[in-house]
């Protein structure tokens, strides 16, 4: 029997992959494609923590931009425990043998990103997300816990309203089969799909996990919070990473004016271009 059930294999199912085996649990993680080709992979920019590795920094201000670009729509304890703990989860990651850009001194290398008032996001490269997930794949691996890929969820069993696992397609055989588990995290990502051709991410965020909970009789909270990233490469939505406006990038209108600060939040500037438009 398994302990553990995690369905999608990105940084956050990784993560609670790693912390259930930690825990002395039996661990399968599923995942519809190959497991390192999650989105996670895709993320360039890095991680916000107030590390202050590069000027001086805070909790307390990473606390008060995260509040503020939600233009007070987020929870407040969630978003405590968040950037209390960022620092500590960067520091994990370090230790896990992410290779993270270093300063002179030797320290985690921090850039501007938008948004924040502080250099505060934790980069390796333009590879942030790629690396994330090598390292945590290689520590999932080390530490013994089974992968099945390719294998699409399509609906949890629910008796007595009680998650007792879930069923699958076998990409590879065609199959409909059953995992049972004492236990199921469901870390399948986002939706953004529903914007294709306008969204920067994966062509796997089509949101199965998410209907498939709805089904299952889940309630659903915040599905109206998608966020899009202000710039991208117009005819493939490639993004264009914050970070070539941390680095000085800015925008031009068609009269080759400034309009915004390219640093705001990424609904502002997003926004600010829409004016423009
Ligand atoms: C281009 C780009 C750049 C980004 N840059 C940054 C950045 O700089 N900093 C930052 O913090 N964030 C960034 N992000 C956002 C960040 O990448 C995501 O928020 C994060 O990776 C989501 O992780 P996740 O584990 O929740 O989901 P994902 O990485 O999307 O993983 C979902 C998993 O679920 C699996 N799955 C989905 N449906 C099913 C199904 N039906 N059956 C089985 N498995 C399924 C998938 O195969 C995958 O393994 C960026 C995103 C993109 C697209």
């Amino acid at each position: 029997m398994i302990d553990v059930l995690v369905i999608g294999s990105g940084g956050a199912g990784l993560v609670a992959a790693i912390s259930a085996k930690e825990a002395g649990a039996n661990v399968k993680v599923v995942s519809k494609a190959f497991a390192t080709r999650a989105q996670t992979s895709m993320a360039q920019g890095g991680i916000n923590a107030s590390l202050g590795n590069v000027e001086e920094d805070s909790v307390e201000a990473h606390i008060k931009d995260t509040l503020k670009s939600s233009q007070g729509l987020a929870d407040e304890e969630a978003i405590t425990k968040l950037c209390e703990e960022a620092q500590e989860a960067v520091e994990w990651l370090d230790r896990l043998g992410l290779p993270f850009s270093r300063t002179a001194e030797g320290k985690i290398a921090q850039r501007r990103l938008g948004g924040a008032s502080g250099i505060r996001a934790c980069y390796a490269q333009d590879y942030t997300g790629l690396k994330i997930l090598h390292t945590l794949y290689d520590r999932a691996s080390k530490m013994g816990i089974d992968f099945i890929n390719e294998y699409l969820l399509l609906n949890y069993i629910v008796e007595d309203k009680k998650v007792l696992g879930a069923t699958f397609l076998s990409l590879k055989s065609g199959e409909v089969q059953e995992l049972r588990a004492r236990s199921v995290i469901v870390a399948t990502g986002g939706y953004s799909q529903v914007y294709h051709g306008f969204t920067t991410n994966s062509t796997a965020s089509t949101g199965d996990g998410i209907a498939a909970a709805l089904r299952a009789g889940a309630r659903l909270s915040d599905m109206e919070f998608v966020q899009f990233h202000p710039t991208a490469l117009k005819n493939s939505a490639i993004l264009i990473s914050e970070s070539a406006r941390g680095a000085g990038g800015y925008l031009l209108n068609a009269k080759k004016e400034r309009f915004t600060d390219e640093l705001a939040a990424r609904d502002v500037v997003a926004r600010a271009i829409a004016d423009e438009i």
